[in-house]
């Protein structure tokens, strides 16, 4: 899986791919990213990459031509997906990360100030996507957010594939809450049923904490168990 990241802010991405498992996932080959700094394509003699809008309106816009010839210098860029991270965009999520990671690449545009010019979604991105609810100022943090998530669903990317099996969203259902060494803390115990080596009991157990916190914290994840459960 190759990533590539239009943006203005290029610093912002090294530091990630150079930690924690994105960097193990590099070093085993299984994602390679590249950086492309919308600044560098601009033909214009101060390098400016924004613009008033037309119409009218707070803030600038980035202007179509330095983000279309970074997007153009990617030799196969016909052939990726090109998302643009927006907050009008479909909310990402857990399955499009395991849809996404089926892809030989994907080539995320970052937007500052009010967003790009519409020209550039109308005639090269094929999917806007957003994180959340509310609004960054850029959209490196999404793009990572992304990139992190879909490198997880590649093939042994993952030490222990179970664990995506077990994690929040699948089925609906938020993860159970973890506990680890030691046995008491600050007063509070370990719940016993993980100490009793009862495989069926902790299952059981893990089954009805996950419904628990689902229905408090999502309640609308847990209408969609409830009916999937009806449905099989
Ligand atoms: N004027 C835009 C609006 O109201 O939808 C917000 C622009 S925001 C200040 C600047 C950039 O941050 C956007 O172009 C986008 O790339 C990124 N961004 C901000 N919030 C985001 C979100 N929730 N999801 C994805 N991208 C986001």
């Amino acid at each position: 899986m190759k990533y590539y990241f239009l943006t203005l802010f290029p610093d912002i991405f090294h530091t990630y791919f150079q930690s924690g498992m994105m960097s193990r996932g590099v070093e085993k080959g299984l994602i390679d990213y590249e950086v492309l700094n919308i600044r560098d394509f601009s033909e214009d003699k101060h390098h400016q990459v924004d613009d008033a809008p037309f119409g009218g309106g707070a803030g600038m816009v980035m202007t179509a031509p330095p983000i279309v010839n970074a997007l153009k210098s990617i030799d196969n860029y016909e052939s990726l997906p090109v998302i643009y991270l927006t907050p009008s965009g479909k909310s990402f999520e857990q399955e499009d990360s395991t849809i996404l990671a089926e892809k030989s690449g994907i080539i995320f545009i970052c937007g500052h100030y009010e967003g790009i010019d519409q020209r550039v979604i109308d005639l090269y991105v094929t999917n806007e996507f957003s994180v959340g609810d509310y609004v960054l100022t850029g959209g490196e943090l999404p793009a990572l957010t992304m990139a992190d998530c879909i490198a997880r669903h590649l093939p042994d990317f993952l030490g222990n594939s179970k664990s995506l099996e077990e994690e929040s969203f699948e089925s609906n259902l938020l993860e159970y809450p973890h506990y680890t060494r030691p046995r008491e803390f600050e007063g509070s115990l370990v719940p016993e049923v993980l100490l009793s080596g009862n495989h069926k009991a902790i299952e059981a157990w893990r089954l009805t904490k996950a419904k628990e916190k689902t229905k408090n914290n999502r309640p609308d994840l847990f209408e969609n168990h409830e009916k999937s459960l009806h449905k099989k």
